[in-house]
């Protein structure tokens, strides 16, 4: 039977569905060499005249059909010399250009006033665009039955649509006879999806929109189940096995006394995702779990507990964090509550060398010390655990998937706990981290004040700026004024650390000003930090080295020069410095850019301070595939699923999932999707 299946994938000149073979050759340039292929050779559009777009109602770059009405035609000279037709064409709500390059002759046949049908690509500029579409005057359009859609194809000059649609009109029964369904059956009835052959059908000729937009959903399904499925059942496999061998005595008194020892008590927020941990460790699961929760939500002290925990119950634990600033910061807040619990706590980053290096090392692979702070440093081969238990990643967006195996493999059975602050949309993160439970701390420490954000961009309010600032210094609050190059440079006309420092001591000249850039010694870093915790400098001018992490709670103020030049995502992380205590916080974003992309960014962050919309704003400005390493996941060719938007069937499909694994003890009893799955983890290894 599986055999059956594999002729799906011979090449189409051995099997006779009829293509001609003077086509054969053609197909083969769009990529069909198979029946899979010419069956997956999916239209990029639909000829739906019931479904015509109006101009209106243009989001972003989408295939469509338009009507419109031509109102300009002009052949303006190009830099490139190509010959162009430019045009601008209505439909009564709104206007779009229409060009056309090397097809001079357009300028003689299209009439001004005339009504057209394009079909093609909208692009985004000041206004939309389409470029080579293809047309038709809107008369002479082959009268369509009621309703009917037809294909687009993606085409090439020498086989054009109605070829195409032709041989695959032609050759779709016989293909269809020999594929089989790769969906298990009791998830087709449970879901009620389309199955296999309907949808292949429906897909290339559909009935009607309904029909259509079923066969979408039923294929959304199969391409992420395939994934999941994969990537649910490994998971399912490594539960299973370490059932038994994993078992904790649920021992509380560290985290009991270390809860005491803070100076605040946990939100419910950060109760609850603890629990929710505790719980996953109770069932003998190996945690493999996402903390998600906006800067200065109080990812650190959950982290502690974890650790504390997991040492009681006597597994060491580790915490790895993307800078030496931020490692230090975390070792310093806890050292001396952990001792004071008889807890030894060390740190670990790349400025260790020689004996000092050498006896933690030894230590850690005795056990003596229980939990081990660091960097990248972690991840070395010569650093050996006694019996590591929990491993926890913080800011983990900073680490490849490869970073975060490496510290993995250290412990054949660690419990792993991924924390980043950069909002990731929720859709993205069940996705990407599709092994990834995902716990949300979605509530920030009582008492904080929304954070003011002010975009500067002229010279009158940079001194206004700077009269409030000196007020606050004197009711003694700290400032950051983050710079983005270190020296200067001639070449770009952004701020450096030296010239925002001279104006800084210009502007403010009776406050102690500390310096810190990447090229600095760690060690100098640590003095400077150090220094201004302990409020012996009042500013600190600061290169994006202070992105993530770094948390002193009296700095209220963080002015970031040259804003235009930091993502949407990194800004949100440099606010998240201030507005971690009890004090009005500001941010002022200093930018004199006339880009529209910048400015557009910088008011989204005077809008909002929540960090979900500012990642989906950021994430409409970039492709999902170039995320978070999505190429090594197996998630950027996703044809029919959005990750950023596509939430609810995300979800449905991970639900799915779980439920069909749990009912069949971690099978797959389908072999056409157990081969779709291998195929496709092959692709992703
Ligand atoms: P992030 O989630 O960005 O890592 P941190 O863990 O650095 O946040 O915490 C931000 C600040 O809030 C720290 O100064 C921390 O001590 C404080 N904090 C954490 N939890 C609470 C709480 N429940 N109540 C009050 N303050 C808290
Ligand atoms: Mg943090």
């Amino acid at each position: 039977m599986v055999e059956r299946y594999q002729k799906i994938y011979w090449p189409l000149e051995n099997i006779d569905i009829g293509i001609e073979s003077k086509n054969l050759k053609k197909l083969e340039k769009l990529g069909i060499r198979s029946i899979s292929d010419l069956l997956y050779y999916f239209p990029k559009a639909y000829d739906d005249r019931t479904n015509i777009k109006k101009i209106g109602e243009l989001r972003g770059e989408e295939y469509v059909v338009l009507k419109a009405t031509l109102l300009t035609i002009s052949a303006p000279p190009t830099r490139s010399g190509l010959k162009m037709v430019k045009t601008t064409a209505t439909d009564g709500t709104g206007v779009i250009e229409v060009i056309w390059f090397q097809m001079p002759y357009l300028r003689k046949s299209l009439k001004i006033g005339e009504e057209y049908i394009f079909i093609g690509q909208v692009k985004r500029g000041y206004i939309f665009q389409m470029v080579n579409p293809e047309f038709k005057l809107s008369s002479n359009q082959r009268k369509l039955d009621e309703g009917e859609i037809l294909p687009i194809y993606s085409t090439s000059k020498e086989l054009p649509q109605n070829s195409l649609r032709k041989i695959i009109e032609k050759t779709l029964n016989t293909a269809l006879s020999i594929i089989n369904e790769n969906i298990p059956d009791e998830i087709i009835k449970k879901y009620k999806l389309l199955d296999r052959k309907q949808a292949l059908k429906a897909i290339h000729f559909p009935k009607n929109s309904k029909n259509l937009e079923e066969a979408k959903r039923r294929f959304a399904v199969e391409e992420l189940l395939v994934l999941e499925m994969g990537i649910l059942q490994k998971r399912f496999e490594v539960d299973d096995l370490n059932k038994e061998k994993y078992q904790l005595e649920d021992k509380k008194n560290l985290v009991k006394k270390y809860l005491a020892s803070l100076p605040f008590e946990l939100t419910n927020a950060q109760k609850r995702v603890i629990t929710e941990i505790y719980r996953d460790l109770a069932n003998g699961r190996i945690v493999n779990r996402l903390i998600q929760g906006d800067v200065g939500s109080g990812k650190t002290a959950v982290s502690m507990v974890l650790l504390l925990y997991m040492l009681e119950n006597s597994y060491q634990g580790v915490l790895m964090a993307p800078t030496e600033i931020l490692a230090v910061q975390h070792y310093l807040s806890v050292k001396d509550k952990f001792e004071k619990l008889g807890v030894r706590v060390e740190l670990l980053t790349g400025s260790f060398t020689g004996k000092k290096k050498l006896k933690i090392l030894e230590d850690i692979k005795n056990g003596d010390i229980g939990i081990v702070i660091g960097t990248h440093a972690l991840i070395e081969e010569s650093v050996v655990f006694n019996k590591l238990g929990l491993i926890i990643i913080d800011e983990q967006h900073r680490f490849g998937v490869l970073q975060r195996k490496a510290l993995k493999d250290k412990g054949v059975l660690a419990n792993l706990v991924v924390m980043s602050a950069t909002p990731i949309p929720r859709s993205l993160a069940l996705s990407i981290y599709g092994d990834l439970d995902v716990s949300v701390i979605d509530e920030l420490p009582p008492g904080r004040k929304p954070i003011r954000t002010k975009w500067i961009s002229s010279d009158e309010e940079i001194t206004t700026m700077y009269n409030f600032i000196d007020k606050k210094l004197q009711q003694s609050r700290q400032a950051y004024f983050i710079a983005p190059l270190i020296e200067e440079s001639e070449k770009l006309s952004a701020k450096s650390t030296q010239e925002l420092t001279e104006e800084v001591e210009k502007f403010l000249p009776s406050y102690k000003i500390g310096v810190l850039h990447g090229k600095m010694k760690n060690s100098e870093k640590d003095e400077v930090m150090e220094k201004f915790k302990n409020k012996e400098l009042d500013i600190l001018v600061s290169t994006t080295v202070i992105e993530v992490g770094v948390d002193v709670p009296n700095s209220s103020i963080i002015v970031i020069n040259n804003a235009e030049r930091f993502g949407l995502s990194a800004l949100h992380q440099l606010r998240g410095r201030v507005g971690r205590g009890q004090h009005q916080s500001y941010c002022f974003l200093v930018s004199k850019t006339d880009n529209a992309t910048s400015k557009a960014r910088l008011q989204v962050m005077e809008e909002t301070q929540d960090g979900f919309k500012i990642a989906e704003e950021d994430l409409r400005l970039r492709k999902s595939g170039e995320i978070f390493g999505t190429k090594q996941s197996g998630l950027s060719d996703l044809k029919f699923i959005d990750i950023v938007h596509d939430v609810k069937t995300i979800k449905l499909v991970k639900d799915i999932c779980t439920d069909y694994l749990k009912e069949n003890n971690g099978k797959i009893h389908n072999d056409y999707l157990a081969i779709d799955i291998s195929e496709k983890f092959k692709e992703v290894k």
